[in-house]
């Protein structure tokens, strides 16, 4: 299965991308948490990266695309992978047709989830981090068992600090204006399927499920 999960910061990719990370035995891709990594490390791609993540902004293609590129080359990506945050510019759609197709490797399926944006805006001011495995909670629509504990693996949970209102509302307009064009340009390939992320995180991967089996 090779799956990208579209939508804005707080749509839900990251909660879905780890549930179907166990179903389907192939690992999530998020270059987000690539990035984030990076920054904590302080390594040079850290140090390049950080300041256009604290803006909200989007960190150059160049250097995201090199990092898919490398990542895909993985033997972990043999049998499939979900794409979490990439591609986020048709330049990065682009350049991620070139590096399949120089593997042999088309992709199966585009996800894509509709939240509005209030919604979101609440969805990321309560989401909660875990430090040690990245997964994402939420104070109030997925509160872990024990407080500020991950249920997965008992890391210390803690607040992104890109997830305040100033900057979400900088990362939801530059969404709009540089991601919002993957829809279409998904869309018209025939790999495009729609999904309400309104629901609960229940019921939002029982439709993923049942949209994936009947690839
Ligand atoms: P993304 O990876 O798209 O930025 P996340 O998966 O991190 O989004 O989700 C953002 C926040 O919203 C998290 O706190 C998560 O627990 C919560 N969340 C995810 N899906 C839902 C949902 N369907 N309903 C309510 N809250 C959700
Ligand atoms: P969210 O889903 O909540 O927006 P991510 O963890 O996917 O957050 O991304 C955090 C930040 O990392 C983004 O705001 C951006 O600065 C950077 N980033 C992640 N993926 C990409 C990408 N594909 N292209 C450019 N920047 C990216
Ligand atoms: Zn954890």
């Amino acid at each position: 299965m090779k799956l990208i999960l579209l939508g804005p910061p707080g749509a839900g990719k990251g909660t879905q991308a780890k549930m179907l990370t166990d179903y389907f035995s192939i690992p999530q891709i998020s270059t987000g948490e690539i990035l984030r990594t990076a920054v904590k490390e302080g390594t040079e791609l850290g140090v390049k990266a950080k300041v256009y993540m604290d803006s909200g902004g989007l960190v150059p293609d160049e250097i995201v695309i090199g990092i898919v590129a490398e990542r895909l080359q993985e033997p972990d990506c043999q049998n499939g992978f979900i794409l979490d945050g990439f591609p986020r510019t048709v330049a990065q759609a682009d350049a991620l047709q070139t590096n399949l197709a120089e593997m042999d490797k088309t992709l199966d399926r585009v996800i894509s989830l509709d939240v509005d944006e209030e919604a979101l805006v609440e969805r990321l001011t309560g989401r909660r981090t875990c430090k040690d495995c990245g997964r994402g909670y939420h104070v109030k629509y997925d509160p872990p068992a024990a407080d500020e504990v991950c249920d997965a693996c008992g890391g210390q949970l803690f607040q992104r600090e890109d997830d305040c209102e100033q900057t979400i509302r900088k990362r939801l307009e530059v969404y709009s204006s540089q991601t919002t064009p993957l829809i279409n340009y998904y869309r018209q390939s025939g790999l495009l399927t729609e999904i309400d992320g309104m629901q609960p995180i229940a019921a939002v991967q029982a439709q993923m499920l049942s949209t994936l089996q009947a690839n």
